[in-house]
């Protein structure tokens, strides 16, 4: 199972995408080609996206837009602010690089500009596969975060790592039921994996 994972912010995506699909016979459809986990810095899962057929920048770059949406609409946040959120993936470059990503959507404005304003980097330990120099030192480099956040002591962009290897753990179990089972099973491990670390932070 390949799951990749991503960083950004706030937005209940969770059980959307699984009213999305009422009529699947669950013995033919298709299995999940992977999970895209879009995490924010202190673990929260905002969205767990199933990824079909390939891992393709197009169902990816759908994925972050969407979640990103929800999460600006949801906080009301500014367009002038939005150049200091941080999509943080291994392989942002190439999804930024799309036609899709480079052109103003089909969106009210400003939501049109919404994923060419917001801020996008490599994930760290990913960052040395990258040879091109916008991927080294240019716009895609990590230590960007630390230019708009200089007080920031650690750029924690591991939590999509951490994530990974929590969900990783399941996988034989998804990996043995049906599609439609493998949905609600992803549903409810992400609920419960946040109100788990919404307890451990003494938020609950
Ligand atoms: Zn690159």
């Amino acid at each position: 199972m390949a799951l990749k994972g991503l960083r950004i912010f706030g937005g209940t995506h969770m059980t959307n995408w699984l009213a999305g699909f009422p009529d699947i016979n669950t013995t033919k459809c298709p299995r999940l080609r992977g999970i895209l986990l879009n995490v924010r810095p202190c673990g929260h899962i905002n969205s767990a996206v199933p990824i079909y057929v390939s891992e393709s920048p197009s169902q990816v770059f759908l994925s972050i837009m969407t979640t990103l949406y929800n999460h600006v609409l949801k906080n009301g946040i500014k367009s002038d602010e939005w150049p200091k959120l941080f999509i943080v993936m291994d392989y942002i470059c190439n999804i930024d690089r799309t036609k899709a990503a480079q052109t103003p959507l089909p969106l009210s404005p400003p939501f049109d500009k919404l994923f060419i304003s917001v801020s996008k980097v490599i994930h760290v330990f990913h960052h040395r596969n990258h040879v091109c120099p916008e991927c080294k030192t240019g716009k895609y480099n990590p230590k960007n975060i630390s230019v708009v956040y200089p007080k920031l002591k650690k750029r924690k962009t591991e939590a999509a790592e951490q994530s990974n290897a929590w969900l990783k753990r399941f996988a034989a179990v998804l990996n043995s039921i049906s599609r439609n089972r493998q949905l609600f099973y992803l549903a409810r491990q992400t609920f419960h994996r946040n109100k788990y670390l919404y307890t451990k932070s003494g938020r609950a």
